[in-house]
């Protein structure tokens, strides 16, 4: 299949409009958002749906988030809005906030991998808004990577996974954020935080009053313990390296713990860097370190490209500092975590 891709900078209406017909036509497009990249199809039509779970290798009991670009297409897709919801979806929309409502009859069960619920988000990016409007459809969008892989948050990482396997790629420059949105259950009195994201626990509770924090976003669930949400089961965001996690600890014993391992790696012959931020690279000495930034924003920005990066040089072991589970950074170590495979040290 012949990839067209659009650099949406010198190329924005013939781009959209292109986009927009392959979607309304039942096609795969890539396509930017503030988050990461998502790779996008008509959500009412399901076997564009089922394009989506083929072309990435998602198991279909992976549910997939739903795009709106207006408050009114909420009405399509969920039966009921509670006022709580409402009141934070007014206040979070739009942006990188994803909220799970009972579905609509009609929304098929393969966008929600079977489940009685639906995750809508209505995205904050222009050109992602702009491409919804256009297509005239809602827009189910995972992100733009083959399963398993870290996420893509530039057209380029999109390029690489699926360059002659869909129609059409959008490149709207690197995603602001960096992470995907935060996947919050809203159904009930009290929003549950499933996959932490831009839109901090924080942030929730300050408009709520209250949040949770589902099972899962910091640990592996054990045996027959339920996923809330279905994406915290897989394997997630692995470079091909081995990846493990320092956490907990004072800062300078957690580096201890770090160099023991990455000089254990070396000696072995294995090519090894440590992620660290630019503050605490003096603990490291002369051993290899990327720094992914000064706080917990930069790092969400960089992280998904380094791990990519770490690919390209060879990189054969990656050592993460782990952060504060404040703000963002709860999000950060809930990736961090699963591209370790929950590998701690
Ligand atoms: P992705 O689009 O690849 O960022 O993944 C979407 C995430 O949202 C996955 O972790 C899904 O498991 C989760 N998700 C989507 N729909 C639902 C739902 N109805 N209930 C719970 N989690 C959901
Ligand atoms: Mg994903």
């Amino acid at each position: 299949m012949k990839t067209e891709i659009f650099d949406l900078k010198t190329e924005y209406d013939k781009g959209l409009e292109t986009a927009a017909k392959a979607i309304a036509d039942g096609k795969l497009v890539g396509f930017p958002t503030e988050t990461v990249y998502g790779l996008g199809a008509d959500a009412m039509n399901e076997e564009a749906v089922r394009s989506i779970y083929l072309a990435k290798g998602r198991p279909s009991n992976n549910p997939l988030i739903v795009h709106i670009y207006k408050f009114e297409q909420l009405d399509a897709l969920v039966s009921e809005v509670p006022e709580k919801a409402e009141k934070l979806l007014r206040v979070f929309w739009p942006g990188p906030f994803t909220a799970v409502l009972n579905k609509k009859p009609e929304v098929n069960d393969t966008v929600s991998g079977g489940l009685k619920t639906v995750a809508v988000r209505m995205p904050a990016h222009a050109m992602a808004r702009e491409l919804i409007k256009r297509s005239g459809k809602l827009i189910a969008a995972p992100s733009a990577n083959l399963s398993g892989k870290p996420s893509p948050t530039t057209a380029q990482h999109v390029i690489d996974d699926f360059m002659g396997k869909i129609p059409v790629i959008l490149d709207g420059g690197s995603a602001d954020v960096g992470l995907e949105s935060t996947v919050c259950d809203l159904r009930g009195d009290v929003p549950i935080v499933l996959r932490p994201g831009g839109v901090t626990a924080e942030m929730i509770r300050s408009v709520a009053g209250d949040v949770m924090i589902s099972p899962g976003v910091l640990e592996e669930l054990k045996e027959g313990e339920k996923a809330l949400s279905p994406g915290m089961l897989y394997k997630h965001y692995s470079p091909k390296a081995e990846v493990f996690l320092a956490m907990g600890g004072e800062e300078k014993e957690l580096a201890g713990r770090i160099n023991i391992l990455y000089d254990k790696c070396i000696k072995e012959g294995r090519k090894s860097e440590i992620f660290c931020m630019e503050a605490s690279r003096s603990l490291y000495g002369e051993r290899n370190c990327r720094l992914l930034g000064k706080n917990a924003e930069e790092i969400a920005a960089s992280l998904f490209s380094e791990l990519r990066l770490a690919d390209e040089r060879g990189v054969e072991v990656v050592l993460f500092e782990g952060l504060s589970t404040d703000g963002i950074g709860l999000a950060v170590m809930n990736r961090m975590i699963r591209a370790a495979g929950f590998k701690l040290i």
